[in-house]
């Protein structure tokens, strides 16, 4: 299984627009993070979860393929679904309309969001999508059994998914106990970490630490990084062995 991470940034990437912190005006590539997505490969089956808005440049620079077989929606926020239309390409060289999966209400908001796509006499170069709505049971992709985590973003029930020994998790601010079991003997844990100072609705650095600790993956990468979590190449020395902040591009390879 192969894991492309398309981005790595909290909602308004970084840098973030007319910002002249250390962070926004770092030269180095690692501090550049788009909108947050990945693309999982695994034999013949192509995965994307999450469409961020920056969609189209992330599958120029990082998966320039016509080839995707679903999308994985965590949840509707802009942040993680703007991109849908930028599918297009692949949508329409696949010659059928691209399936999605995701919590009903994230199904209702892709409705209201991608009117166009959904209207009776569809204009004909508006993207077409497959809806599928889920909810814990496991899902069956080509190669891929996908197990959808419940996790809590505030107030709004999203979900993370194990792949594996994979499990992506992003918008996390708790996470049940019984999703929790769900997630060991993990060999690679992607999990979000916003700043440092604690907020309303993402975990901060220590949170996703004190997870990583409770869950113990072989390794762990860090996303959905805002500004003030600081330069890449100073978290990485800070961070223990096992973890290191994820960047944009990264791919990792499982066994
Ligand atoms: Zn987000
Ligand atoms: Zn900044
Ligand atoms: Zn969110």
């Amino acid at each position: 299984m192969k894991i492309t991470i398309l981005g790595t940034g909290s909602s308004q990437g970084i840098p973030i627009i007319g910002c002249d912190c250390q962070v926004c005006t770092s030269p180095d590539p690692k501090d550049k993070r788009l909108r947050p997505g990945a693309i999982i490969e695994k034999g013949q089956t192509t995965v994307m979860i999450d469409a961020s808005p920056d969609l189209r440049q992330q599958l120029l620079s990082f998966y320039n393929k016509r080839h995707i077989d679903a999308v994985l929606l965590t949840h509707e926020h802009r942040d993680h679904v703007a991109g849908l239309d930028d599918l297009r390409p692949i949508i329409f060289a696949q010659h059928k309309s691209m399936d999605i999966y995701a919590l009903p209400h994230t199904l209702e908001a892709i409705k209201k969001i991608f009117f166009y796509s959904f209207e009776e006499d569809l204009y004909p170069g508006a993207p077409q999508f497959n809806l599928h709505p889920i909810d814990l049971e496991p899902i069956d992709i080509g190669q891929l059994h996908i197990i959808p985590i419940k996790i809590m973003h505030y107030k709004m029930e999203i979900r993370g998914f194990r792949i594996d020994n994979f499990a992506y998790i992003t918008d996390a601010k708790y996470i049940p106990p019984e999703e929790m079991d769900k997630l060991h003997n993990l060999d690679v844990l992607i999990i979000n970490a916003l700043r440092r100072k604690i907020h309303y609705s993402h975990f901060n650095l220590q949170e996703a630490l004190d997870t990583i600790d409770k869950l113990k993956p072989k390794k762990a990468y860090l996303t959905h990084m805002g500004h003030n979590i600081g330069l890449h190449q100073d978290l990485l020395k800070e961070l223990p062995q096992n973890i290191e902040p994820a960047y944009d591009g990264l791919v990792i390879n499982l066994k």
